[in-house]
């Protein structure tokens, strides 16, 4: 069995919503069938005001064995290092967060708020919100590089805006069974299993992209990485080959992704105009090219393509 305790900063509760929506296993399923014993979350826990408050308390004491802290949402430092922007249970949440990683087995950050700060923490930043062990590339975050738990591990980061549901309660069912060793993370602490290959990994437009035809939002037949700024081909997750609701993903329903599980989310810091669309060199030539390409490589091939056409490019628009 594993206790398990969930914990929101700055959140705005999607991944509790994604989380909810477990299908394989679902929640009932966790604690009945996988021994996780979940002692508080916000939307679940019986406990209110004082008694949550006791609850913490307890844990940090040692009296209940906490195995995996959840914290889901930006860990607010604001203002001035302060916390008080975020008060949980009579202090700062950041305070808590602090006491309770000590005594956890197990810390996972679900969810791109936790991981490394998300859209919180954008420029301007008004909330100081940081992930818990990455202020978006930099590791560092809350709770410092240098921060194991007493499992030994550092922070397992889940990241996703929000984060599959599959991909949340596998890492918990890892866990509670003992098999989280069997479990390898990658330099942003993602577990490989889910972020390794590419979101274009199983995209129907996958043979588009390789003809450099143009997709648009909902439209068939076209690849979404020429000017609708899909980020398929540079983003590490595992959409297109466990799907949402076990049957589509953003770029099967010709939605480009916006590359929600890397570490630089949002991209370009939201700035005017780089949401949905592709940043071009000289108007053509996409800024960012497909992880492990060679730049120029690259470039002469799709700028060849995209002045000149390619067969089936021809083809689409004589149809
Ligand atoms: S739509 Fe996106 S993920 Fe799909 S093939 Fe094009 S660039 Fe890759
Ligand atoms: S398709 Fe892209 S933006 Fe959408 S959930 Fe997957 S990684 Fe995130």
């Amino acid at each position: 069995m594993a206790n398990v305790l969930w914990l929101q900063g700055g959140a705005c509760s999607g991944n509790t919503m994604s989380f909810l929506n477990a299908e394989e296993p679902t929640v009932v399923e966790l604690v009945v069938d996988f021994g996780i014993n979940i002692l508080w979350h916000p939307s679940m826990g019986l406990e209110i005001g004082h008694q949550v408050e006791q609850l913490l308390n307890n844990i940090i004491s040692g009296k209940i064995q906490l195995d995996i802290l959840v914290f889901e949402g930006t860990l607010i430092e604001g203002p001035n290092g302060t916390g008080t922007m975020n008060i949980f249970a009579e202090r700062p949440m950041k305070d808590w967060v602090k006491e309770l990683s000590k005594v956890a087995g197990y810390v996972v950050a679900i969810g791109d708020c936790a991981t490394w700060g998300g859209i919180p923490a954008t420029p301007p930043n008004p909330t100081d919100s940081t992930g818990l062990q990455f202020l978006k590339k930099k590791v560092g975050g809350y709770l410092g590089k240098g921060y194991i738990s007493k499992g030994g591990l550092p922070v397992i980061n889940i990241p996703g805006c929000p984060a599959h549901p599959d991909w949340i309660t596998q890492i918990l069912v890892a866990i509670a069974t003992g098999r989280i060793a069997d479990v390898q993370i990658d330099a942003f602490h993602r577990p490989t299993t889910f972020f390794s290959e590419f979101t274009q990994t199983g995209c129907t437009n996958a043979r588009a992209f390789g003809e450099k035809v143009d997709g648009d939002f909902g439209k068939r037949g076209g690849c979404l990485f020429y000017e609708v700024g899909c980020r398929g081909p540079m983003t590490h997750s595992s959409c297109n080959r466990i799907l949402w609701n076990r049957q589509a993903s953003k770029t099967r329903v010709n939605h480009p992704c916006l590359g929600c599980t890397e570490p630089g989310f949002p991209h370009d810091d939201l700035k005017k105009g780089s949401i949905f669309k592709t940043q071009h060199y000289l108007g053509f030539l996409p800024k960012e090219v497909p992880d492990g390409d060679n730049k120029l490589t690259y470039y002469f091939k799709a700028g060849i393509g995209k002045v000149f056409g390619s067969p089936s490019k021809t083809f689409e628009q004589t149809k």
